[in-house]
């Protein structure tokens, strides 16, 4: 008889971790005890040699569904022998902290319950067990315990504290457990008339949904506003009153085979589908659909989830003629954070919705769905959120307690402890008071969570940032270290660390975006950096042009286009799509702006060059949302077409007069748009791969990071990708966290922890 102690860590509380491990223990005859502790889990097992190593191996091969386990030590030690194995109950560790759970989409089994009308739980909306349900957006103060939850105030009947105490069973201390007797229940209101049983409540939303109406629905981790993704009417209807006149809205189907029907799916982006995170994945669209031009307006794309809980799949449920698909755009007004409470719903969603499918489940943190595209059989995401945020990202190395704050749009934080990095959900634009608000909340929020007490604050060096504010006061007031990172050396640092970079080894970082604050205190993005974690040194950039009226000039690219050709002195007719498009009195006020420099910054963005380009070729001239211009260019690009322009690389400086010029020319011969889009796309992945040539040339790097948000463009990243490779080059690209902003906390959050640990 042999014993061992062993302690795990990770994901492993609130997962049906201790069933598992008593299962095991009695499979292999092994006695002892298992409990959780602050610290994960930690268990005694008393068994002959071999029953104790497949014991062990069984925990480490095949953990429960959400279990991430991040380290594993075992130790042979002398004890008493026990007569049989147990679960003991909990014991705190000051200090010491767990990883807690995302919320998770609903497991099979619960699935299968919730349609067998044999179940007790048959059709309620609420039915989880401890593989599925809520955990980050219900949890209001730890330790992960019901009464924490935003559960509390429902007391459990006998069957579900029978289930709950039982460890054997698949509910066993699973903190949201609820049935039909005990739980929340939803309703139906719609003005003054309230529908309140669970099951009519739901026919009804249904029987609005299927004549065009449009609904609010509270989900998860918060509002959708919901119509039939196939009744034009209705989504021109919702998008009227959403005043969201161009972004594609976000859609939910039953199934795959719903999901078939409208779009392509390849093999690996089924998986992404089907993952318990269920996230929104963007599918090529099919060809002569009955989708609406309005749900993705110039878009080949739609974004399309699965129904992630018990609700919306008996909301969607295939029967009667219930439409395949629905529009699921999050429930909020144009920028402002998505709506999670009953009242603000109201409030808010009131002159949007014909109807309001309410639940008594409160949401403690609003979280929204995450959004990626397959990438290499992996995510490739454009916001991680639901189902992913809270989960930590391994560090390399262990790190200095650090609360990092991120940009300004699609802003996240991220707080690190030892070898974690907890980065935040998507908060959103924190120029928004609400948002705003979400974010001071929400850092309050993840340093009780995981027991964060920050030694240093990083953020942005741009002044003007909120989060920038935020940090020089938290700074002051704790007494703490502050640094401050240019924004694409945290791109590049975001990369490094996505790839699980460890060494201070140089790297090449193409860093293609929008904006961000520059050394030289001009906008840049379209940077070369070579550099590692400690620092960056730009090799190249982009020519600066300028940017007439500053931030404002974003939701005009036909001004950019102007300002460009006037900057490069090339010829600057009235015919020109992007003149023609602007007034007498803005061609003139544009003409003098550029003369005094008066609010003109300058900038070196590659999202701007993209935006430039867009309007030149008159496919959009104004834009209602971030990089609109550049994500129609791509969406026209035809990929089978090779030929290319050229930048010119002089010194330091990257030019583009001649490559605009050329396109004027291809322009005024009637070339169509999508192939000077595609004559444009490959002369960026070009002009990535020569750069990286002469760096190779000249200091022998062959490690090539690509971040920034210009590489959400999938026809630029794969290009590049595939050039780079064959010449040679290491390509680190993003994985677990997106190439945009979503990303700048982690990176700020390591560059800090490099240069303290020095
Ligand atoms: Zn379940
Ligand atoms: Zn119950
Ligand atoms: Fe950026």
């Amino acid at each position: 008889m042999n014993s061992k102690e062993i302690r795990i860590k990770g994901i492993v509380q609130g997962v049906g971790f201790r069933p598992f491990v008593y299962t095991l223990a009695k499979k292999n005859n092994i006695t002892g005890w298992v409990r959780n502790s602050s610290a994960g889990v930690e268990i005694i097992a008393n068994g002959s040699h071999k029953n104790l190593s497949e014991f062990t191996a069984g925990i480490k091969s095949n953990p429960p569904p959400l279990a991430k386990i991040d380290e594993f030590t075992e130790s042979d030690i002398s004890t008493e022998i026990f007569k049989d194995f147990s679960i003991l109950s909990s014991q705190t560790i000051p200090g010491e902290f767990i990883p807690v759970s995302p919320d998770m989409s609903i497991c099979k089994d619960c699935q299968e319950e919730l349609f067998d009308p044999n179940n007790h739980r048959y059709r309620y909306p609420f039915i989880n067990c401890t593989n599925c349900g809520p955990r980050l957006t219900i949890i209001q103060d730890m330790p992960y315990d019901r009464p924490n939850t935003t559960m509390a105030n429902f007391a459990m009947c006998d069957q579900c504290m029978t289930e709950y105490e039982n460890p054997l069973d698949r509910r066993f201390h699973a903190q949201p457990i609820a049935c039909p007797q005990c739980g929340p229940h939803v309703w139906f209101e719609c003005g003054e008339k309230r529908v309140v049983t669970d099951e009519e409540a739901i026919q009804q939303a249904r029987n609005f949904l299927k004549n065009g109406m449009v609904i609010a629905i509270k989900g998860l981790g918060g509002f959708h506003l919901a119509c039939n993704a196939l009744d034009t009417e209705a989504v021109n209807n919702l998008r009227q009153r959403k005043l969201r006149s161009d972004k594609s809205f976000a859609t939910m189907a039953f199934d795959i085979r719903s999901i078939e029907k409208y779009c392509e799916i390849s093999g690996s982006e089924n998986i992404l589908l089907e993952s318990p995170q269920r996230p929104i994945v963007i599918l090529k669209q099919k060809t002569d659909t009955k989708i609406p031009d309005q749900i993705a307006p110039g878009m080949k794309t739609l974004g399309v989830m699965l129904a992630y809980t018990p609700l919306h799949l008996l909301l969607l449920e295939p029967k009667n003629g219930f439409p395949d698909l629905l529009v699921m755009t999050s429930g909020n007004i144009s920028d402002e954070p998505i709506v999670y409470t009953n009242e603000s719903a109201k409030e808010t969603l009131g002159p949007l919705a014909d109807g309001f499918l309410l639940h008594d489940r409160e949401i403690n943190t609003r979280v929204d769905d995450s959004v990626t595209t397959e990438f290499k059989g992996n995510n490739y995401f454009f916001r991680r959120s639901r189902g992913y945020a809270p989960n930590a990202i391994s560090l390399p190395k262990n790190s200095l307690e650090i609360l990092a704050v991120g940009a300004e749009l699609k802003n996240t934080f991220c707080l690190t402890k030892e070898k974690y990095a907890f980065i935040s959900h998507h908060i959103g634009d924190l120029k928004n008071i609400e948002t705003y608000q979400a974010f001071t909340d929400g850092i309050e929020n993840y340093k009780d969570m995981f027991t964060i007490k920050p030694e240093l604050i990083a953020c942005d060096i741009h002044p003007d940032y909120l989060s920038t504010k935020f940090a020089n006061i938290y700074s002051h007031t704790n007494d703490i270290p502050l640094v401050q990172v240019q924004h694409h050396h945290a791109h590049l640092a975001a990369c490094l660390a996505d790839n699980k970079w460890e060494t201070d080894e140089n790297v090449i970082g193409i860093i293609f975006d929008g904006t961000g604050f520059g050394l030289d205190r001009q906008i840049w993005g379209g940077e070369i950096l070579i550099g590692g974690y400690q620092m960056a040194q730009r090799r190249f950039h982009l020519e600066y042009m300028p940017l007439p009226g500053g931030d404002a000039a974003i939701f005009h690219p036909n001004r950019i286009a102007a300002a460009y050709l006037l900057e490069l002195g090339l010829p600057w007719e009235v015919q020109f799509p992007s003149i023609e498009s602007l007034s007498t009195e803005e061609r003139s006020v544009l003409k003098q702006q550029l003369k005094t420099r008066l609010n003109t910054p300058f900038t070196s963005s590659m999202g701007r060059l993209f935006d430039a380009v867009a309007s030149l070729i008159g496919l959009r001239h104004d834009v209602n949302y971030e990089a609109q211009a550049a994500i129609e260019l791509e969406q026209i690009s035809d990929t089978s077409i090779t030929d290319s322009y050229t930048f010119n690389i002089n010194d330091e400086t990257i030019s583009f007069k001649s490559l605009i010029a050329d396109i004027l020319n291809d322009q005024n011969n009637n070339i169509p748009a999508g192939i000077i889009s595609s004559k444009f796309h490959n002369a960026v992945a070009n002009l990535v791969l020569d750069l990286c040539k002469q760096i190779k040339r000249e200091i022998n790097l062959t490690h090539v990071a690509l971040s920034g948000g210009v590489w959400q463009n999938q026809i630029l990243l794969r290009k590049s990708y595939q050039f780079l490779l064959k010449e040679g080059f290491s390509v680190l690209i993003h994985h677990d966290i997106p190439a945009n902003d979503g990303g700048i906390s982690l990176g700020q959050a390591v560059i800090a922890s490099r240069q303290h640990c020095q």
